[in-house]
């Protein structure tokens, strides 16, 4: 993403950028609104770690709580070097707005580290898990906060939050996090929970559109979780992705990408660089592309005012969190590109925690049929309640979402009153 523009507004500022716009249109008392805006609570630890070679790194971590009032706070772990106090407050947020969109009932949460996972090694990364973990455990809890998979964070990682969490315990917690390996309580279908749900919000805006998913010419930023779990179901749904972007750079195939064959690739490469079957090609070339669908599915602040306009695409869905900045979604409207926002299009995951959160405290587990079946009719519904909040409010998607998000917010908000 273009590096002039990763500050065109910090996260934060997107996230209240959209919000107050949601205020506006729903006439919210603005004394009220302050406090919906901000987080509850910020957790800032530092996080010594004793590394391979003997010496010690200390990294910083953030735990931050937007708002529970709808439930205990939920959301993921992110290990990243361009973690920020902004960015996981901003995420957290959006999971606020997000639990509320797909009505689960959960408030909104987020962490992460500042740290370069891919430098580190298997046991450093245990170590730092772990040492966060400790450092955060006085506010997490499966009926406080629940942590789940973000950047750069795996099952394997959530393993590692259970067990420290159950080794200060002493007791068994299942649903403290969520995301973990099937054989130890996570869930059947969550792995693919955020790229399934990405790609029935494709499916649902294709027909909006009168168009169709067959045939479609797709391109995908991110090649992660969520890019490629959303890169294969519409893959096996007949659309054609052309171009793939990640880390390492960007790549075009215009007879479209084998991808499971790419996705194995990056299981045993982690990333796309080095993959023979497509042509390299520059960021400016890959977000020239014409497609129907583009699907950023990476970080923040991919789609800017530098960009915008340069895209020619008929649908966009959000798997990333906050990847269009407030200046880009006026180019976007202006254009008529239909956004799918990140707060309803990439909710599949956090439905799909919910599950197995529901799960873990049934003591009983579903098959992925069941799992998969349960996100599809949340996203189906969310997709159309929003959609049709677009035209009754006369706004894009994105403020249509929020509009809906913050008035459950406040709804539950008003009803528990202030306290004191
Ligand atoms: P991941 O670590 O599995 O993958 C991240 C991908 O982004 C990788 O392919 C990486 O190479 C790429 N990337 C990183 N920096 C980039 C850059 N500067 N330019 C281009 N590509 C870059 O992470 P993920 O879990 O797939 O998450 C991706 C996005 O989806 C994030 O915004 C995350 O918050 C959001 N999200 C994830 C989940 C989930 O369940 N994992 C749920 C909801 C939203």
């Amino acid at each position: 993403m273009p590096e002039d523009h990763k500050d065109e507004v910090t996260p934060f500022e997107a996230m209240q950028a959209r919000y107050w716009m949601a205020v506006e249109k729903l006439d919210l008392d603005r004394g009220f609104a302050k406090i919906l805006e901000q987080p509850e609570r910020e957790l800032h630890v530092s996080v010594p770690v004793v590394m391979d070679d003997g010496h010690i790194e200390v990294f910083q971590g953030y735990r931050v709580q937007h708002n529970t009032m709808r439930g205990p706070a939920k959301g993921g772990i992110r290990f990243d070097t361009n973690v920020s106090s902004d960015e996981v407050r901003a995420l957290a947020a959006w999971m606020t707005w997000k639990c509320a969109v797909v009505d689960v009932p959960f408030g909104g949460g987020k962490g992460g580290v500042i740290c370069d996972p891919s430098s580190m090694s298997a046991g450093e990364l245990e170590r730092t898990t772990r040492r966060y973990v400790t450092r955060i455990m006085d506010i997490i809890g499966p009926d406080r906060d629940i942590p789940a998979p973000d950047v750069n964070t795996t099952a394997q990682v959530m393993a590692w939050v259970y067990d420290t969490y159950a080794m200060h315990t002493r007791q068994w917690h299942a649903g403290v996090v969520t995301g973990k390996p099937v054989v130890m309580g996570g869930s059947q279908g969550r792995e693919e929970a955020t790229g399934f749900g990405v790609y029935i919000s494709a499916r649902e805006a294709c027909k909006v559109k009168g168009t169709s998913l067959d045939g479609a010419r797709v391109t995908v930023q991110g090649f992660g979780n969520v890019g490629s779990w959303f890169s294969l179901f519409v893959h096996n749904v007949g659309a054609k992705i052309i171009a793939v972007g990640d880390i390492s750079g960007e790549m075009h195939n215009d007879k479209g990408f084998d991808i499971p064959t790419l996705k194995e690739y990056v299981r045993k490469h982690r990333v796309i660089e080095g993959f023979e079957d497509g042509e390299v090609i520059s960021p400016d070339e890959f977000y020239g592309l014409e497609c129907d669908i583009f699907a950023p599915c990476a970080l923040e602040n991919a789609i800017t005012s530098d960009n915008a306009d340069s895209i020619t695409t008929k649908i966009i869905v959000e798997g990333a969190n906050g990847p269009t900045t407030p200046a880009a979604d006026e180019i976007l409207k202006r254009k008529g590109i239909h956004v799918v926002p990140d707060i309803l299009c990439n909710a599949g995951g956090v439905v799909g925690s919910y599950l197995e959160w529901v799960q873990n405290r049934q003591g009983m587990s579903w098959d992925k049929e069941t799992v998969l079946r349960r996100i599809e009719e949340k996203m189906v519904e969310s997709y159309h309640k929003v959609y049709d909040a677009r035209e009754r409010y006369d706004a894009i998607m994105r403020i249509a979402a929020y509009i809906l998000a913050v008035k459950s917010v406040a709804d539950v908000a008003t009803l528990r009153g202030i306290y004191a």
